[in-house]
């Protein structure tokens, strides 16, 4: 892609990554994975930042591995959202849709709670499976404008829709804003949480880029969505979610919702940190060069004095630190993580096989590596033991360090 996602105009560079393997692609035995270009830009228009590498979503999400339902951090921020939607009013007469619903747990907690009607959509075929058969009734497809159409015939409009980290995974986002509008009621609410670009670039969180994210939003580039789709943003809150996200509350144009001061605020704070100026959006390459020498140089170090090296956690962002830091299993002996399903198998483009975190012990681990590092205190907290005995924890940012 040489155009913005957003608005159609030209986009400019700000890092070539190079290649690497897709971070969701766990596989059963060691191989040398395809590779995939990926490269940094940002809109010279309207400043969204955004990858131009357009893959075959297909490639990405029909079997994707990641459930929701895993992390207790998550299910504390999901309490947080519900005691929220009880203030506005979610009830037993709402109809909800949620777009790329993963297994249904997000709405079978609604349904449980609220008694309200619920619909999810999801293009993963295991996952879509699997919400249907606990009664979680889940469309395997993609949400765009053409399935909205689908939806309407089926079930016609919702009083709430649901998109949570979903939005930075679009081609493209505009068919999916308008298949928003096409489905919410007149005074219905449309609830999209994203990773916010402010902490992404400010925090280095340059983990987070890889080929299942391709826009990297502001609340600028939310309303620049809305706009063009006739919708409107009326309030904002900010997340700790994903190391920092924006929840924003978007109705049709024409509702007489009344617009918060929060959204004034937050678009003064991005200005502020200048996330629309070409230079500093430039200025992020160094930054990341800088990071990932100086992860791959402490990782060497230890592995000089022959220590053993793990990480915690196989999300996408971890798979994507591991392969830009050059982290693989010449230095890593093992990764961590909770999931079932990536247990037994090897990450993406390092090689590293991936065991139950019961196995973290100090007889052979010398320092764990925390990915996950937007869970980390939860991990610091189960793995106490570990660190009691003697272990180290390495955390990622925003600078390299290991926790004493
Ligand atoms: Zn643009």
């Amino acid at each position: 892609m040489d155009k913005c996602r957003i608005c159609n105009n030209k986009i400019k560079k700000i890092i070539n990554l190079g290649k690497i393997a897709l971070v969701g692609n766990f596989l059963k035995k060691k191989t040398n994975q395809k590779k995939y270009q990926i490269s940094l830009n940002y809109c010279l228009k309207c400043k969204h930042v955004q990858i131009s590498e357009c893959l075959n979503p297909d490639l990405l999400f029909k079997n994707y591995l990641w459930e929701t339902g895993i992390s207790s951090t998550n299910i504390s921020l999901l309490k947080n959202l519900l005691t929220k939607l009880k203030k506005i009013g979610l009830n037993k007469d709402s109809k909800v849709l949620e777009i790329a619903s993963n297994d249904g747990s997000f709405i079978k907690i609604l349904k449980k709670k609220f008694k309200s009607y619920v619909v999810g959509i999801d293009p993963a075929k295991n996952l879509s499976k699997k919400a249907n058969s606990e009664k979680i009734y889940t469309i395997n497809n993609y949400f765009n404008y053409k399935t909205s159409q689908y939806i309407k015939s089926k079930f016609n409009k919702f009083d709430f829709i649901f998109a949570r980290n979903v939005i930075a995974h679009l081609n493209n986002p505009n068919p999916v804003f308008l298949g928003v509008r096409n489905l919410l009621k007149d005074n219905g609410i449309f609830i999209l949480e994203v990773p916010h670009l402010l902490n992404i670039i400010n925090k280095n969180q340059y983990d987070n880029i890889f080929h299942e994210h391709v826009g990297f939003h502001s609340l600028k580039s939310v309303i620049d969505l809305c706009e063009i789709n006739n919708l409107k943003v009326f309030n904002v809150e900010k997340i700790s979610s994903q190391g920092g996200s924006l929840r924003c509350f978007i109705c049709q144009n024409k509702s007489k919702k009344k617009v918060s001061k929060n959204i004034k605020k937050i678009i003064k704070i991005e200005k502020k940190n200048n996330l629309f100026s070409n230079k500093n959006l430039e200025k992020f390459k160094f930054r990341i060069i800088n990071h990932s020498k100086n992860m791959n140089k402490l990782i060497k170090r230890l592995k000089r004095k022959k220590k053993r090296i793990s990480v915690y956690g196989a999300s996408g962002k971890g798979q994507a630190l591991m392969q830009y830091t050059k982290i693989d299993n010449k230095l890593i002996n093992y990764a961590f993580d909770k999931s079932k399903l990536k247990q037994g198998r090897f990450t993406p483009g390092t090689n590293v096989k991936i065991k139950d975190p019961k196995y973290i012990s100090k007889k052979n681990v010398d320092y764990l590596i925390i990915l996950s590092w937007n869970i980390k205190n939860e991990i610091v907290k189960q793995e106490n033991r570990f660190f009691k005995n003697g272990g180290r924890f390495i955390i990622p940012f925003p600078k390299p360090q290991i926790l004493k």
